[in-house]
Order: structure tokens, then C-alpha cells, then sequence
């Protein structure tokens, strides 16, 4: 068999048509990806543009419109790419690089074929340099380990379309046979793109949903600040940082005076409201490498770096005052709603463990005190743990 431009056309085209059928497979499971209809759309305009390619021959006019439609090609994986960060797409860029591409050849001189192929290598380069860039340094892009080799994919693709066709267009005084060779490498090297890219496009599928479900896990559904989980896993992480580096670090443990009262005088909706009011008020007085969880109903757990005894006191104090004023009404009720809090810092060697269990006696010596207080736990020698509050 040989290997010309309508040999490999068909072949690109049954390929992709293929790869786009798996991206299909792939988007059934996870129903979340809908920027990968975007990205079958792509393969289809591939599969169109390298039918027609195959039955050009020599006509002009079709080498045109197959170029115009390969150039959807690169246009929509930019369009995927944006939607799957959620940014701003116009179906007007999506449209004007083919358009460009259908309208470069009537103002040539050039054979069609040269010059709507040379359009369609520039353009389409241009698109995937925009996405290698958005999938690499946009924000709002999900942050999977699949995005390098996929955007390492696309910047390799720009520049094989940038720079094959006009660099081996020039090696002879373009003739019909040489362009004819250089489209038929565009066409092997789009081939493995598409290969290659639905391998990635599937891996960073898997890999989104699984960080949006250790997100989920650690998530607390009601107010969406850390759970228990969320809240030990990093608190342990951190901890060791402080232990490592010999930072000082202390734990603290926040509780609502009187909650179940709220709940039964103003109702739960009302609670509710209260806890995520009380949230907003303590990570007010936090740094941002503060961590915050929730690790029981009306019960949060704070940790804070750099932090001595001395100065996660004021903090926690700050927190309690603050929500003493912002407590006072929820909802339009008049709630005023307090906390008592514990607070204790590592002393050597301590796990979080034994700083939870020490700052829960804080916690109990301020609730036996009179509530809407913060006590400062005494840790001279390490604890061994006595309460179920924090532990579970
Ligand atoms: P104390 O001052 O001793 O802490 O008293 P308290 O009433 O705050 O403590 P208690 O443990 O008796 O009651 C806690 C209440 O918190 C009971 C439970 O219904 C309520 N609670 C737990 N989770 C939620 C929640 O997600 N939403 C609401 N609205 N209430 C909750
Ligand atoms: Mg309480
Ligand atoms: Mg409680």
C-alpha cells in the first residue's frame, strides 16, 4: 500500500474517527467532562477534512474547503480547553481562523493547495499555542498531572503545523510534489496528536474526578470549610513542617455556647446559619496558612503555624470577641450566641493527637468556667489523650 496523501488521509480519518468514538466511551463515565464534547467535535472536523483531502486530487477548490475544515480542527480543542476552564469562548474566534483559511487562497496567486494548507498550518498553530498555554498557566484550569503531556502535545503540534509546511514548501520552488510530501507528513503528524491527546484528554478526565472527590471527602457539605478528615489530614502535615523546621504551632478547639437552644428556639435553618456565620467570623481573624475544620455538629478546630502560646490566646480570644458581636443576630433573630474555645502549643515532640486532646481539656475547663471564654491548656509534659471529641 502506498503511502500518499489520499492513503493517509483515510487512514487519519478512520483513526480519528475511532478516537473519537473512545473520547464518547470515555465522557459516558464521567458525565462531569462535558468540555470533551468540544473535543469530539474537533475529531469530527478531522474526520471531515481528511475525507475530503483524500478525494481532492488536484482540485483547487476542495483543497480549500478541507483546509478551512481542518482548521476547525485546532479551533475547537482551543474551544474544549476553554470550557473546560470555564473561560470566556466567542464563536467568533472559533470561526474566523477556517474562514481565514477558506479565504487566504482566492487572494494568492499561489496554487490552492499551497497557500490554504500554508493558512490552515499558521492558524491552526496559533490555536494550539493558545491552548497549550491556557491548559499550563490559565488559573481556573483543573490542576492535572495529564495537563503537561497534553499541553506538551499541543505545543509540539503548533509547531509542526508552524513550521512544516512553509519551511518544506520553500526546499523546492514549491512544487505540487513537495507540497503534496509536506501534507502528508502534516497529515502523520496530526494522526499521532489525536492518538496521543485522547490518551491524555481520558487521564485528565480520571484524574478531575478524583481530586474532585478527595476534595468532596474532605469537605464539610454544610458550610464547605474542612471536615474532621480534611481537617486532621492536613493539621498533621502541617504539624510536622513546624516540627521539622522547629516552629512553634499551636492547636485550638472552638464550640457555640448553648447551640442546641438555638436550634430549639429559632430552628435548625437558623443554626445552620449561625454555624456558617461563625465561620465567616473566625477565618476573618486567620492568616491564610491558618487551617480550619469542622470536626463535630457545632464543633471547629483550628491550627495555627508560627503561633506560640501567647499568641494563639489573643487569636482565639480575637475570634471569640468578634463573634460575640457578629452572634448577636442571625437570621434577624436575636441569638447572641457566644463560644468558649481551648487552646494549647506544641511543646516537643507532640502529635496532634495529644495537642487535640490537651486543647479539649482547655475547652472543658472553659465551658465549666462560665462559657464564652478561651482557655489556655497547660502543657509541660505530654498528655496522654482522655477525650472522645476530637479523636473519633
Ligand atoms: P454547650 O454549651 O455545652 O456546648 O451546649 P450545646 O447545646 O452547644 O451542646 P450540645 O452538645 O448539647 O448540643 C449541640 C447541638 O448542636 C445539638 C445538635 O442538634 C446541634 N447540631 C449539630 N450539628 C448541627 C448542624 O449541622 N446544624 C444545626 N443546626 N445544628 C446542629
Ligand atoms: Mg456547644
Ligand atoms: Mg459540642
Amino acid at each position: 500500500m502506498q503511502l500518499d496523501l489520499t492513503t493517509i488521509s483515510i487512514v487519519s480519518a478512520f483513526c480519528a474517527a475511532i478516537c473519537g468514538l473512545l473520547l464518547i466511551l470515555a465522557r459516558c463515565q464521567y458525565p462531569e467532562a462535558k468540555f470533551v464534547w468540544w473535543w469530539i467535535a474537533s475529531n469530527v472536523a478531522f474526520v471531515v477534512a481528511s475525507l475530503l483531502l483524500s478525494r481532492c486530487q488536484d482540485h483547487g477548490l476542495l483543497h480549500q474547503i478541507s483546509f478551512a475544515m481542518m482548521t476547525f480542527h485546532p479551533a475547537l480543542i482551543w474551544t474544549s480547553t476553554r470550557m473546560n476552564g470555564a473561560h470566556l469562548v466567542t464563536s467568533l474566534v472559533i470561526f474566523a481562523g477556517p474562514a481565514f483559511v477558506a479565504l487566504a487562497a482566492f487572494a494568492s496567486s499561489e496554487s490552492r493547495l499551497l497557500t490554504s494548507g500554508t493558512a490552515h498550518a499558521f492558524v491552526g498553530s496559533a490555536y494550539l499555542l493558545a491552548t497549550a498555554y491556557s491548559i499550563v498557566f490559565h488559573p481556573a484550569q483543573p490542576k492535572v498531572p495529564a495537563r503537561f503531556p497534553l499541553a506538551g502535545l499541543c505545543l509540539l503540534h503548533a509547531l509542526a503545523l508552524g513550521f512544516a509546511l512553509p519551511v518544506l514548501s520553500r526546499l523546492s520552488d514549491a512544487s505540487p510534489s513537495t507540497v503534496h510530501a509536506a501534507a502528508e507528513l502534516l497529515q502523520f503528524e496530526a494522526l499521532l496528536f489525536i492518538l496521543g491527546s485522547t490518551i491524555f484528554v481520558t487521564a485528565a478526565m480520571r484524574e478531575s474526578r478524583e481530586a474532585d472527590q478527595r476534595v468532596k471527602a474532605e469537605t464539610d457539605e454544610l458550610t464547605g470549610i474542612l471536615n474532621r478528615r480534611g481537617f486532621l489530614d492536613r493539621a498533621e502535615r502541617a504539624l510536622k513542617r513546624c516540627r521539622k523546621d522547629g516552629t512553634p504551632c499551636a492547636v485550638a478547639l472552638f464550640d457555640l455556647d448553648y447551640f442546641k437552644e438555638i436550634n430549639d428556639t429559632y430552628g435548625h435553618a437558623t443554626g445552620d446559619s449561625a454555624l456558617r456565620a461563625f465561620i465567616e467570623t473566625a477565618q476573618r481573624s486567620m492568616r491564610s496558612n491558618d487551617l480550619f475544620g469542622r470536626v463535630g455538629g457545632e464543633e471547629f478546630a483550628a491550627l495555627f503555624p508560627g503561633a506560640d502560646a501567647p499568641a494563639a490566646l489573643s487569636l482565639a480570644d480575637r475570634i471569640r470577641q468578634s463573634w460575640i458581636r457578629s452572634g448577636r443576630k442571625i437570621d434577624g433573630c436575636d441569638v447572641n450566641s457566644t463560644m468558649s474555645g481551648g487552646v494549647v502549643a506544641l511543646h516537643d515532640d507532640q502529635s496532634l493527637e495529644e495537642l487535640l486532646a490537651l486543647a479539649d481539656q482547655g475547652l472543658y475547663l472553659a465551658k465549666k468556667a462560665g462559657r464564652n471564654r478561651i482557655e489556655l491548656a497547660t502543657n509541660d509534659k505530654p498528655a496522654p489523650p482522655t477525650s472522645q471529641t476530637c479523636l473519633a
